[in-house]
């Protein structure tokens, strides 16, 4: 696929502010291929798994089309299965809305309606819900659909699974007849080719297979290391212990990656270079030359950069974290144990990356061996902003896992601090692996 930025999708600058704040570098599969088909007003089938970017492809063009505050009853409804994925794509939906006005609602089951119908009654743009709850509101007669264009089925197939389609279909009732529908799931069972027989109106498919192969001839690691600056420690004694030729390390962020270049250089445990798109063509033509004729020792990337780079035997590959879009760690360590040679993969996870490494196991088909830090590798204490992420980030997952969870009418009762960091019964003990 020819490679497309966030600008030539068309979408205005509110949204490719955002995009920047969010860190997004470059539209993933889906949202290059989705975000053109919404714009034009099609009905769409979209065929992707979490990790993919689906979200922000619905939401992007959902945001575009709607642009500001308007009136008081809502535009666009997103309906999905549980009241985790209604709180992620409120935050996502949020995330990206945030250099507009438009009012966006979470609307679901576990705590009493009265705060979600108050916030509604000030008027409200799109709302985000379990298709229990939002029923139960309209019923009341607190939600007005006459204005309602857009309509969104995430997760159809577990919407499906948890027996959502009666108030699907009541709620298909109640809503315009004239709108745009979008439906996305991670599988094509016949019940959802089904659904979408039945909802979409000459739908376009997109679909995106993510990538799951991983070459065998590839050794695959990871190391559970706390924080950023212990990562840096374990990184540096690899390099001084290890009979490493020609390493790749991947970093998330830019940032990251400038700061562990800056400490490899002045340490003197290069030759090494940073790549990311940042730098000049010329100078990411140069580096790219230095690391294939065997110049440099360490080359530090983000995972933008790392798609061109096409070095036939890298001897390790480094995960100094592990990368949201799982795909990307499929690309990443593919670029060790290329034309038959072995190669090895070492990912470096905190506490929070441990859940992406399930997924991530869970998308290749194989388990990652977890491996002891070495005993003298100094442990750092985790600075403030780092702790506060982690934890956060900690808290998002335990969110989204909720085996409790039995359905749309058997929603769990209300304890709104359960699942707090700041509740004391909730803090992290630690060390096990989530899985
Ligand atoms: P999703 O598949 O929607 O659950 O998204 C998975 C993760 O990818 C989330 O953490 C998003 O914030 C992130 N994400 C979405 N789009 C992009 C992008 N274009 N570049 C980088 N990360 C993204």
């Amino acid at each position: 696929m020819p490679s497309t930025s966030f600008q030539d999708l068309k979408l205005n600058r509110q949204l490719l502010n955002a995009i920047d704040d969010a860190r997004y570098e470059k539209p993933t599969a889906i949202q290059q291929k989705a975000i053109p088909l919404v714009l034009n007003g099609h009905d769409l089938m979209g065929i992707a798994q979490t990790g993919t970017g689906k979200t922000a492809a619905f939401v992007l063009p959902i945001l575009m089309k709607i642009k500001y505050a308007q009136g008081q009853n809502v535009r666009a409804l997103i309906l999905a299965p549980t009241k985790e994925l209604v709180l992620q794509i409120e935050e996502v939906t949020k995330q990206l809305a945030s250099y507009t006005d438009l009012r966006i609602l979470a609307i679901y089951g576990g705590i009493g309606p009265k705060t979600q119908i108050e916030k509604m009654e000030s008027g409200i743009d799109i709302i985000v819900a379990t298709p229990g709850r939002f029923m139960d509101i309209y019923l009341r007669g607190n939600i007005h659909t006459k204005q309602l264009k857009t309509l969104v089925l995430d997760e159809a197939d577990k919407m499906m699974d948890m027996g959502f389609m009666p108030q699907i279909r009541k709620i298909l009732e109640v809503i315009p007849v004239k709108r745009q529908n979008l439906l996305f799931s991670a599988t094509m069972p016949d019940r959802v080719l089904a659904l979408s027989d039945e909802f979409l109106k000459y739908p376009e498919r997109v679909e995106v297979a993510p990538q799951a192969t991983t070459i065998d001839t590839i050794k695959q690691v990871f190391y559970e290391i706390p924080n950023v600056r212990t990562k840096i420690n374990f990184v540096e004694y690899l390099l001084q212990t290890e009979k490493f030729t020609r390493v790749l390390v991947f970093t998330k962020t830019k940032l990251t990656a400038d700061n562990l270049f800056k400490y490899l250089d002045r340490k003197k445990l290069g030759p090494t270079r940073v790549l990311h798109s940042n730098k000049g063509q010329n100078t990411r033509i140069h580096t790219m030359q230095l690391f294939k004729e065997g110049e440099l020792k360490v080359l530090v990337a983000t995972d933008v950069a790392s798609r061109g780079i096409d070095v036939s035997d890298v001897s390790h590959v480094i995960n100094f974290d592990v990368p949201n879009l799982y795909e990307d760690y499929v690309h990443r360590i593919g670029r060790t144990g290329r034309a038959e040679k072995t190669g090895v993969a070492i990912t470096f996870a905190n506490e929070a990356e441990l859940f992406h490494i399930a997924n991530i196991e869970k998308l290749i088909r194989k388990p990652i061996p977890q491996k002891k830090l070495p005993k003298h590798i100094k442990i750092e204490e985790s600075t403030f902003d780092e702790q506060q992420d982690i934890a956060r980030s900690i808290d998002h997952q335990k969110r989204k896992e909720d085996p409790t969870f039995k359905g749309a009418f058997h929603e769990k009762k209300a304890r709104p601090d359960r699942d707090s960091k700041w509740n004391p019964k909730n803090k992290v003990k630690g060390k096990k692996r989530r899985r």
